[in-house]
């Protein structure tokens, strides 16, 4: 047995930065997380990459509420969008 218990670290990891990602993004996350998570970003290409790409699909969604107005079928509107984002990010 160790006598030796460490407290649970409170270490900003990319789970906890895409668990934190959407509040973030909509401006709802405390500063504390918010500072963290840009110093995750700062240092983490690969979660920098993942907010540019979540960036770029909210603001993508934003638009496509106003396409759907328009257009009325929100289903296929938003499945094209979905398909557009998967197709263009081809590694
Ligand atoms: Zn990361």
């Amino acid at each position: 047995m160790h006598g030796h218990t460490s407290p649970p670290s409170p270490q900003f990891d990319c789970a906890v930065f895409a668990t934190h990602l959407d509040a973030i993004l909509d401006g709802e996350s405390d500063a504390v997380t918010s500072a963290r998570a840009e110093a995750h970003v700062d240092a983490c290409p690969l979660c920098r990459q993942l907010m540019a790409s979540a960036l770029r699909y909210k603001q993508m969604m934003r638009r496509v509420g106003d396409h759907m107005r328009a257009s009325g079928s929100l289903r296929d509107t938003v499945l094209a969008t979905m398909r557009g984002v998967r197709g263009s990010r081809t590694r």
